[in-house]
């Protein structure tokens, strides 16, 4: 619970679980955001004694047989689940999405004068500012979102000004905190340079092909698993790229010479990505996940857009995010309202960016659509008193 709401728990002495309606609590936190709870009951159960093994995960050694196998798995599974070619790498690695600014000009761009970016939103943008650090590689602005578009719209891949002599073409496919989401993933024609993608809060939510990309890096808080591991997905081809003189930990062959063990990775959160991903089986695999995405997304958009005004998400209709939902109300004490009232149904942390305002919904893999239509609900009862 946010801090304005223990606050007026406290002073209005309600008891924290009081408050709270019949559903569960619906945890709308971009990140890190909710688990499925199948997942989470697993991860109980094998907290102390890991598969008859008598050992707790967290207390294995990265190099045992034990973990070994739970690296593997993982890596299968994710392999399966996004159809991923053999002569793509995996990786789980620490650091977060940022660290992957970096990194993807460390080892991609020695020799190139130039790599491009695209910017259209917080995230991409936070990344164009940071990627040359370290580096001569000059960072070419291949697109904006940003002036014209004010982060309302996306550039169509068509019009990106790409330098085919750059090292690769940098972008994310769904900005977390501005609401948007490229609805046809992006793919470069032949003979321009390999896509290089953040797909921190997006990856695993629809189908798509891998072969299109160089580099595919993901944070897992978002749609994977909890803090701590980064995804990366690398094409085997470019990691003849990597500097022998930069430092191992930050380069991606030695992690990959030493099957990811150059360091210790994230141990219990590689374990968690590798239950989700075998929930994620369960459900059907990518594309039925994709399916039940879309109706929550469109539950949400239908709330907002039926609401006669009383409810405002202006991004363009072809460039909003399916994961992140943002809206407002016309004043910011209403959204301040909003997001407290919510937070007394159970339905938590919906208080959008700060620099953003409003409300943002993060609809992950793991939301329930029951969580969704609860909101919508809300959405609806919200506005009948105060509309
Ligand atoms: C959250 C996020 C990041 C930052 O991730 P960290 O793991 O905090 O480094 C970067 N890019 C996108 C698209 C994100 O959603």
């Amino acid at each position: 619970m946010c801090k304005a709401v223990l606050q007026f728990l406290h002073t209005h002495r309600i008891r924290k679980k009081a408050a709270m309606s019949a559903h569960p609590i619906y945890n709308f936190s971009a990140g890190p955001a909710v688990l499925p709870e199948a997942v989470l009951r697993t991860a109980q159960q094998e907290m102390l004694d890991y598969n008859g093994t008598g050992f707790p995960v967290m207390a294995m050694s990265h190099r045992s047989d034990m973990f070994l196998s739970i690296l593997h798995h993982a890596e299968q599974d994710l392999r399966q689940l996004l159809n991923i070619p053999s002569n793509y790498k995996i990786l789980f690695l620490q650091g977060g999405a940022t660290t992957q600014f970096n990194m993807a000009v460390l080892n991609l761009a020695r020799g190139f004068s130039t790599a491009d970016a695209v910017v259209t939103g917080n995230w991409s943008r936070i990344a164009y500012e940071q990627m040359g650090r370290l580096t001569d590689t000059e960072i070419r602005l291949a697109a904006h979102g940003g002036g014209q578009y004010a982060y309302k719209n996306l550039p169509a891949v068509e019009d990106w000004d790409v330098n085919p002599n750059s090292a690769f073409v940098h972008f994310a496919i769904n900005e977390t905190v501005n609401g948007l989401q490229y609805q046809n993933v992006p793919k470069l024609s032949d003979g321009l340079p390999p896509l290089v993608c953040d797909m921190s809060s997006e990856i695993l939510s629809r189908e798509f092909d891998v072969s299109d990309y160089g580099l595919i890096y993901a944070g897992a808080q978002k749609n994977i698993g909890p803090a701590g591991a980064t995804v990366v997905i690398i094409r085997e081809d470019l990691l003849e790229r990597c500097p022998n003189d930069i430092p191992d930990v930050f380069n991606y062959r030695s992690h990959i010479n030493r099957d990811g063990m150059y360091n210790t990775p994230s141990t219990y959160a590689v374990y968690m990505s590798g239950l989700v991903f075998r929930w994620l089986q369960t459900q059907g695999g990518v594309k039925k996940i994709e399916a039940v995405n879309r109706i929550k997304a469109q539950t949400l958009y239908e709330a907002i857009d039926g609401s006669g005004g009383f409810y405002i998400n202006d991004i363009h209709p072809d460039a909003r995010s399916k994961m992140n939902v943002v809206f407002k109300t016309a004043s910011e004490d209403l959204d301040h309202r909003f997001v407290l009232e919510a937070e007394l149904q159970g339905l938590c942390l919906l208080k959008g960016y700060k620099t953003v305002g409003g409300m943002r919904a993060s609809i992950y893999n793991a939301m329930p659509l029951e969580g969704v239509n609860a909101l919508a609900d809300f959405m609806k009862d919200f506005q009948r008193r105060y509309g």
